[in-house]
């Protein structure tokens, strides 16, 4: 809840059009919980590959950056993550238990995965958030919810 909480001050803004209700509409028209954490907008996918982009010229680091070596370096940050997680048992949502600065490691190594995956996309010319979209919409056609509702069965 605690967590909740703390991310719920980050939408303060956009919280307070909302009268009592419990449910938070988003853009696209669909509802969740008022509970669920949610992410700032930005930056975007494009903002944080712009980013990325900026910071790799400005060390002339393109030269190194190519396809297969971004995959590997994406590989070693999930490991990196992985390390954080390995011989704690199952973790609940929140991670109640972790210190401060042990969740700071964590956003910091997911964050190293996400700016790898998008630059990788980015090499890959594949247009990641279009890509998502795309892969969604799939999903939803794979996993109809009336379908696999409370099944975890592939
Ligand atoms: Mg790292």
């Amino acid at each position: 809840m605690m967590e909740a909480k703390q991310n719920g001050s980050h939408h303060a803004s956009a919280s307070e059009n909302k009268t009592s209700s419990e449910v938070h509409v988003q853009q696209n028209g669909q509802h969740e919980p008022a509970e669920r954490f949610r992410f700032t907008p930005e930056p975007s996918l494009e903002d944080i590959r712009r980013m990325q982009a900026e910071f790799t010229d400005e060390r002339d680091w393109n030269q190194f950056h190519q396809p297969r070596n971004l995959l590997l370096a994406l590989v070693g940050e999930v490991g990196e993550v992985s390390e954080l997680f390995q011989w704690r048992g199952e973790v609940a949502e929140g991670l109640p238990g972790w210190t401060e600065a042990e969740r700071e490691n964590l956003a910091q190594e997911l964050s190293d995965v996400l700016i790898y995956l998008v630059e990788l996309a980015e090499k890959c010319h594949v247009d990641l958030p279009q890509a998502v979209l795309r892969k969604m919409a799939l999903n939803r056609l794979k996993y109809p919810a009336s379908k696999v509702h409370g099944s975890a069965k592939k």
